[in-house]
């Protein structure tokens, strides 16, 4: 907790509003959320060094408090494999979005593991001026975006309202094995939700989380945090 604490307070102390995706990861690994591995680079070179800790495949983003669609601006670049292509994809990278961002304040470029494609699920939480923390649960992409299918909570929430959260939603099905595809690990999105909840209560400066997408692997195998993007104030 202090650790996520000393993130907000450097993020609030420059004036920002928005933890950087860098600092999201910080902040989420300090509560023993599951986030690739990552690590920022300013330099080509410290590009090749941070991929070649993470081991290969890796992703390549841009790090700016002034983008929030990296990928719209080319910002993002996916399945890296190779020391040349983490320099070559650097450099495009960074091209890219002084051309079509020439004002953005550029932090770095965040060099991540590549997240394996899978069930893509979206865990989020606001507050509300009357009920305080909510916690929200959806399937990735259209159901959450176009079919609003989503699970909603106030905390302090038990694991019981979590696997309830996991039920409630109509496309519940998918998680549970679909079409002869293995059910999905649902105990690591039950430990995501009941720790995005107690981080609410813990940390008032953050206002909304949104981990989307979040990559669910069968049973057994876990889940992984693919985008966060968090929202702080001061209080
Ligand atoms: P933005 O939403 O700002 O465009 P994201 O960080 O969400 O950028 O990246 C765009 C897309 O790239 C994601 O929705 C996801 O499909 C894919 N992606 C991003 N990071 C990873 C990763 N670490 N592993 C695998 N796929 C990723
Ligand atoms: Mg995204």
């Amino acid at each position: 907790m202090v650790v996520a604490k000393e993130v907000i307070y450097r993020a609030l102390g420059e004036g920002r509003n928005k933890l950087l995706e860098h600092e999201a990861y910080e902040f989420l690994k300090a509560y023993e959320l599951p986030v690739p591995k990552f690590g920022l680079a300013t330099t080509k070179d410290e590009a090749a060094d941070i991929a070649e800790r993470i081991g290969y495949p890796v992703v390549l983003k841009i790090v700016s408090q002034d983008i929030v669609h990296k990928s719209d601006v080319g910002g993002v670049k996916v399945n890296i494999s190779s020391e040349q292509e983490v320099r070559k994809w650097f450099e495009v990278i960074m091209g890219n979005v002084k051309s079509r961002v020439p004002t953005a304040r550029i932090s770095g470029i965040l060099i991540q593991e590549m997240v394996p494609q899978d069930i893509e699920v979206i865990v989020g939480a606001t507050r509300d001026a009357v009920f305080g923390p909510v916690v929200m649960f959806g399937l990735g992409g259209i159901f959450v975006e176009v079919l609003r299918d989503v699970s909603l909570r106030i905390t302090p929430l038990t694991e019981y309202d979590a696997e309830e959260m996991l039920e409630e939603i109509k496309a519940a099905r998918i998680l549970q094995g679909y079409r002869g595809a293995p059910p999905r690990d649902k105990k690591a999105l039950v430990d995501i939700i009941l720790k995005v909840g107690k981080l609410m209560e813990e940390i008032p400066e953050v206002t909304d989380v949104d981990l989307n997408p979040i990559m669910v692997f069968p049973e057994g195998a876990g889940a992984k945090i693919a985008d966060a993007r968090i929202l702080i104030k001061r209080v």
